[in-house]
């Protein structure tokens, strides 16, 4: 099955510029970033951020407050706190043996990052990757993992995979099959990460006294190292 994917991959792959890299870095900024957004979002934030910092070493020379003003709009901020950190640990130390003492480094980053920039191999599987792993009964190598991103991003969709179009249809025991509904994000409208972003976009703008703000968000956005409170003005980290 890896060659048929290999074969469709070759000239269906979606051209994506972090493909067009092996540095480790640039690899970690843009895994940091699809974690919880969306390619085509990403891809234009992705380029901004490696032009104004183009190693870790320019990254982790930057202020919170300017790594998070440059975060905004990509959602879940505290990953742009964990990037910064994790490119001052490697701006001072160099890269660690195991990425996983990374902050933010998880398995799966660290396996994506040993694929993607060192050529390691190890398959990083994330849902579209388990997902088509289990649909097929088939183990991708890693170097199908490319090929598996942009299948289960554009053919072997969640709910109605369009097993008419894909390229291991003839050998894949779950064609034509159809799936109930998959547990959707949270609504964000109303909640607590709303009431967050919201607070979070004010002192953004501009450094705002405590009082009358949503002190449940400052506490939680304090503790995420996204703020910093002192003599009663809420501030992003200096
Ligand atoms: S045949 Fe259908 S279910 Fe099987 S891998 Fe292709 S799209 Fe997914």
């Amino acid at each position: 099955m890896d060659e048929l994917l290999l074969a469709w991959f070759s000239q269906n792959g979606r051209d994506l510029p972090w493909r067009r890299t092996t540095d480790p870095y640039a690899i970690l900024v843009s895994e940091t970033m699809l974690q919880q957004t969306q390619v085509e979002r990403v891809i234009p934030r992705w380029l901004a951020w490696l032009e104004r910092w183009p190693t870790p070493e320019a990254l982790g020379a930057a202020t919170p407050a300017e790594v998070i003003r440059e975060w905004q709009g990509l959602g879940y901020n505290r990953r742009a706190v964990s990037l910064h950190r994790a490119a001052r640990v490697v701006a001072a130390q160099g890269w660690p043996d195991d990425l996983t003492e990374l902050p933010g480094v998880g398995p799966y980053t660290a396996a994506a990052i040993r694929n993607q920039a060192h050529g390691e191999p190890v398959l990083p599987v994330d849902t579209n990757v388990a997902r088509i792993q289990e649909r097929t009964g088939h183990a991708f190598g890693p170097g199908a993992l490319q090929g598996l991103f942009d299948l289960g991003a554009t053919v072997c969709l969640a709910r109605i995979p369009r097993c008419e179009v894909c390229p291991l249809a003839e050998r894949c025991p779950s064609r034509g099959r159809r799936y109930e509904p998959t547990r959707k994000q949270s609504r964000f409208e109303g909640s607590f990460r709303q009431r967050r972003a919201a607070l979070l976009r004010l002192v953004t703008a501009e450094p705002q006294p405590v009082a009358g703000l949503d002190a449940d968000a400052i506490e939680s956005l304090s503790r995420d190292g996204l703020v910093v409170v002192a003599d009663g003005v809420v501030a992003l980290p200096a």
